[in-house]
């Protein structure tokens, strides 16, 4: 057993049966180890999951008061702005290409707090950044912690069921992932901490993290537009940490092989590009695959990526030290060579 095939929580249907084939749990299955791993009086070590979407409960609220009471054109164009491109490009920009790849550097703490805290905060660094790890080792294969295959809730109910580090780690392993997220500047717990409370992160910290961000920013949308904006864009925060737990079911085909000829080079595993998740949060998922560690995910000339612009500019400011970016071999290992075999194939 490797640290990547025991870091996460193993769910009580496993991974894996005996011939080594995926378990594909039923609804029922699924459900009940949700509400189990979500239950924090039977295991207060299940607090960061029922912490996780209690943030996502705490947004109903906001959101009936801007369906109900508030509701304008204007209003729901901004939120359709922020739920969709500035969360969806800020989950790559933060937890994705920086908390998990590392694709880039900032100069100083102040810009990576900045960029941390840029919108609402919906999703724990630790839950995303581990198991994404995970999932890189494992694409598609059993362990993964978004497995496609698995169906779409297998996927949908993943950042609970799937997704938390183990808490029965030994203190090498709890050092290795504190490793994974040392760059992150998301304090860590001592090896105690995390044998009481099963994280990372400490609640103390986080619930106060969580407090602070979201009185910040229902403060400046206020300022600018009252609570009839700051009540919008709260819901609007709420409603993409609901969508963005598709992705993963969606970005990996659905389970099935989706990929296209010319489009989708990575076939290591069922990864696509595609339009949407790509010109809303630069997720090109197969680019990704192929060159995780870049701070660019949109090579060709329509696949826009937002994040990557992003990052671009915070370099020009200064405020980025360093960065990745795997244009170049993208077009020299893959798009022209498979060019130039297709236009040999012409008659
Ligand atoms: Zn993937
Ligand atoms: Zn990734």
């Amino acid at each position: 057993m490797t640290f990547i095939d025991i870091v996460l929580r193993r769910p009580s249907y496993g991974w894996q049966d005996e011939s080594g084939n995926l378990v594909k749990p039923s609804p029922g299955q699924l459900f009940k180890e949700f509400f189990k791993r979500l239950n924090i009086v039977h295991d207060k070590r299940n607090w960061l999951s029922f912490m996780s979407w209690a943030k996502v409960l705490c947004m109903v609220p906001f959101l009936a008061l801007f369906i109900f009471k508030f509701f304008s054109w204007p209003l729901l164009l901004a939120a359709f702005v922020y739920s969709m491109f500035v969360m969806g490009t800020h989950g790559t920009i933060w937890h994705h290409r920086y908390c998990t790849h590392r694709a880039y550097k900032f100069r100083n703490g102040f810009w990576q707090f900045v960029t941390q805290n840029l919108t609402v905060s919906m999703i724990p660094e630790e839950i995303y950044v581990v198991s994404h790890h995970v999932h890189h080792a494992k694409s598609d294969q059993p362990g993964d912690p978004y497995n496609a295959q698995g169906g779409f809730l297998y996927c949908f109910l993943a950042d609970v069921n799937h997704q938390p580090i183990a808490s029965n780690l030994d203190e090498g392993q709890y050092g290795r992932v504190k490793t994974l997220m040392k760059h992150t500047g998301v304090q860590a717990n001592t090896y105690q901490q995390y044998l009481t409370w099963g994280s990372y992160q400490h609640p103390a910290r986080a619930i106060f993290a969580w407090i602070a961000n979201w009185a910040f920013w229902y403060g400046v949308f206020f300022l600018a537009g009252g609570h009839a904006l700051a009540c919008t864009l709260f819901g609007a925060a709420g409603f993409w940490a609901v969508g963005v737990r598709t992705f993963n079911y969606e970005g990996h085909g659905k389970g099935e092989n989706r990929q296209r000829d010319g489009v989708d080079y990575n076939d290591k595993d069922q990864s696509i590009n595609q339009l949407w998740p790509g010109i809303v949060a630069g997720e090109w998922h197969n680019n990704h695959h192929l060159f995780p560690r870049s701070a660019r995910s949109g090579f060709k000339p329509h696949q826009v990526d937002l994040a990557w612009y992003y990052i671009k500019f915070m370099s020009m400011l200064g405020a980025v030290s360093s960065y990745q970016d795997s244009k170049r071999d993208f077009y020299e290992r893959y798009e022209r060579p498979h060019r130039a075999a297709r236009s040999n194939q012409l008659p």
